[in-house]
Formats: structure tokens, sequence, C-alpha cells
């Protein structure tokens, strides 16, 4: 095997988390930083379900790689297909391989449309779309507004998902819209989620079945989409828990929402807690990884059971890049993650609720002095303006 270059520090993963740790290494003084990212494009992924209720453009989700990759940093662009911890090194799609003292794993997680009976083949036409891709979102939109009667059905998958909100939020931009258009009435909204409520913090569930019962829309808790007949425009529902659903429903809009789990190149690396969904084993305070000290991880690919979101990572990188900087200088590992998350949930085109908590559903609101269990309109200005602004200004400059 032949070593192309060593780095220092190697981040495998250009997106939320990879710009956001590199980023915060240089400021700290680290100088030989690498990136492997096989992307040109960078996205800001929470905005898609704005996209999807047709409130933001996609276009303003896209910024060049290049120009949030941090000065200072050495950007691969390959794609990253296998790692050797034992070894210290990560091999590329095509071949080439790296060396390095300390590793950070985060390439996001896996889309897994292939998981759910005839989605991938039905997505993009006849209805069918979803915000998790970006170019499918516009599409979200497209259907949405040209729906004037008929079933709309959302689905929320089983299995942690990134965003576990942003399944739920799109039926009620779409709920709203179609109130605004006075033809609410004549559409049968169907959401279908594998969860015994709508949210794991009661309080906010207990909020959340308010904003469902005041659209109409009919919930189908303990449930999951596991087929998609394209051809006849049905789903199939089954009952994954007590009182779930078992039946097959027509549709006119579909919004899906896949299965998601590791790469499955990490699924099948020694860095991989080796089950099912297979992310990087990592300790769920100081990010570390269980089995290899000199390796890290955050974000979407990490085990840590935090809920997967970006406001997640902007706490877990400060922790990965301290926990990184003892490690180098020989001291203990002494920062430590909480778990904290954020879901804002868009609950109509000009009102969101903030849950912010940590791994034991501990609410931690940032605005104390707005009820976090309510939608608010101040939130939605915030998820509009205020954290796309927050994100490529000062979240990936290493700031924020
Ligand atoms: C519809 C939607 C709505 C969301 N809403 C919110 C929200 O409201 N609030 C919130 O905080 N979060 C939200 N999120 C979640 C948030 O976007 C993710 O949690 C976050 O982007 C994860 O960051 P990451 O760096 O782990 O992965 P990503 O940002 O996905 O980046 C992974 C990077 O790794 C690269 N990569 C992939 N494979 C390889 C490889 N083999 N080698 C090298 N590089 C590779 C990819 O090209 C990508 O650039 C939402 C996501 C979606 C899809």
């Amino acid at each position: 095997m032949t070593i192309k270059a060593k780095h220092q520090i190697l981040i495998v993963g250009g997106g939320t988390a990879g710009i956001t740790v590199a980023a915060r290494l240089l400021r700290k003084g680290y100088s030989d930083v690498a990136v492997i990212e096989p992307s040109s494009a960078h996205y800001y992924q929470p905005l898609w379900t704005l996209v999807g209720g047709g409130q933001a453009k996609a276009s303003s989700t896209e910024r060049p790689e290049s120009s949030v990759m941090p000065k200072g940093a050495t950007w691969i662009k390959n794609r990253a297909s296998a790692v050797e911890p034992a070894d210290n090194t990560v091999t590329c799609a095509d071949g080439t391989t790296y060396a390095y003292d300390v590793l950070v794993v985060c390439p996001g997680i896996q889309l897994d449309w292939k998981s759910t009976e005839g989605l991938e083949d039905a997505l993009g036409h006849d209805g069918v779309s979803s915000n998790y891709r970006f170019d499918l979102a516009p599409r979200t939109w497209d259907y949405i507004r040209s729906l004037r009667s008929g079933t709309a059905v959302f689905t929320v998958p089983s299995g942690a998902i990134k965003c576990a909100g942003a399944p739920q939020k799109i039926a009620y931009l779409a709920s709203d819209y179609w109130r605004s258009q006075g033809v609410l009435q004549d559409i049968d909204v169907h959401l279908v989620m594998p969860g015994a409520r709508p949210f794991g913090i009661p309080a906010i569930a207990d909020s959340l079945d308010t904003v469902i019962a005041d659209y109409g829309i009919t919930l189908h808790t303990n449930s999951e989409v596991t087929m998609v007949d394209a051809a006849s425009r049905k789903v199939g529902i089954t009952s994954v828990g007590p009182g779930g659903t078992d039946t097959m429903l027509p549709y006119d809009v579909l919004h899906a929402v896949p299965r998601q789990s590791a790469p499955d190149w990490i699924k099948s690396s020694p860095l991989s807690t080796g089950d099912a969904a297979g992310y990087v084993e990592i300790d769920k305070h100081t990010m570390q990884h269980v089995r290899y000290p000199n390796v890290f991880s955050l974000g979407d690919a990490g085990s840590s059971p935090n809920s997967k979101t970006g406001a997640a990572i902007r706490k877990q990188a400060p922790v990965v890049v301290d926990n990184i900087d003892a490690l180098v200088t020989g001291q203990p590992l002494r920062a430590s993650y909480d778990g904290y998350s954020s879901c804002p949930i868009v609950t109509s085109s000009h009102a969101m609720l903030l849950a912010e908590f940590d791994y034991d559903l501990n609410l931690e609101p940032s605005f104390p002095i707005l009820d976090p269990t309510t939608p608010h309109r101040a939130y939605w200005y915030l998820k509009k303006y205020g954290l796309p602004f927050m994100y490529w200004n000062l979240m990936l400059k290493g700031l924020a």
C-alpha cells in the first residue's frame, strides 16, 4: 500500500460537522488539517423543509464547497471507501490512501430508499416527493400547491433519522397552505409514524396533538409505510406497535422519508457498532471512539444517541476539538457533550416551536422567555433568517 500523504488531523466528510471541526481546529492553531470530501457543493439542509413548503428557494440552501472550506485546510476531493484504524489509514474510491495521527469521521447518514418497497422508483413523479433530497424538495412544493382535493400522505420511518421532526413539519406546512387556499376540507391528510406520540417529550407531544387536531390530520401512530405501489397510487401501512394501522391508503400526494443508517463502508469497517444501523462507535460524552483512541466521530454518522441535527453538531464540535487537543498534548479528555439537540418544528407558515433538550430529555431552552412547548412567530423568523445566517457566517467559520 502506498501512502499518498499523511496529515496530523484527517477529517472524513466536509458537511456540517467536518467543516465546523476543521474551522475550529485551525483557529486553535492546528495547521495540518485535511478534509476528504467528494462533493463540489455544500448544503444547508434544514431549509429544505421550507423549500418543500414553498417558503424558500432551493438555490439559497446551496453554496460551493470551496467557499466553506476553511482557509488553511487541505481539501482532498475524493470519496473515502475504507478505513483501517489499526494502520491509521483511510483509502479512497480511486485507491489512494492517506495516513493520519488523528481521524475525525463525519460522512453523514445514508438514505436507505430501497428499504421501503417501491419507494425509490416512485420518487419524483406522480405526486411522490421527499424533502430529504435537494433536487426533490422543490418538487414537494409543486405537488402541494397543485393539490385541490384528494388524499395526502406524510411518512415517518422507523429508526434514527436526521432531524426526526422534519417528516411532520412538511405535513403542517402543507395543511396550512391548503387552509389558506380554502381547500383543506377537501383534502384527506394522513401522517404515519412509528412512535406512540408525535414527540418524545410529553409537553411537546401535547402541543403537536393540538396542531394535528386543528388541521384535521388523521394520525397513524405505531405504524409505518412499508410499501409504495406507484402504478395504483397506494401505500401499504404496517402496524409496528399496539393499536397501529394495517391498511392500504390511496394517495394523490405522498411525502416520503426513507429509513436511514450509517454509510455501508462505515458499517463494514472496524469503527462500526456492528449492529444493523452500524454507526461509528463512540463514547457519547467525549465523542472518542471506544476502541481506537485517536479516532473521533460526530454528527449523523456517530453512535451517540442524541437527536441527529446540525444543532447537536454545534455543541459536539467544540467537545471534539478540545478532546483532540487534550489527546495530542497528553492531557486527560475533559470536554463532555450532554446530548443537546434542538428540533425546530414549523407548525404553520408563520409559527414554530423550538424543542431543545439533552440526553435525558430535559428541556434546555436558549430563549427561556418563550415557552418552548408552544409555537411562536419569533421562532419562525429564527428558522427562516436567523439560523441560516448563523450557520454560514458563524458556525462553519468555527465562531459559534
Ligand atoms: C429535510 C431536512 C431537515 C432538517 N432540518 C434540520 C433542522 O431544522 N435543524 C437541524 O439542526 N438539523 C436539521 N437537519 C439535519 C442536519 O442537516 C444534519 O443533522 C447535519 O447536516 C448533519 O451533519 P453531518 O456533517 O453529520 O452530515 P452532512 O452535513 O450530511 O455532511 C456529510 C458530508 O460527508 C460527505 N460524504 C459522504 N460520504 C463521504 C465519503 N465516503 N467520503 C467523504 N465524504 C463523504 C458528503 O458529501 C457531505 O458533504 C435536517 C436535515 C434534513 C434532510
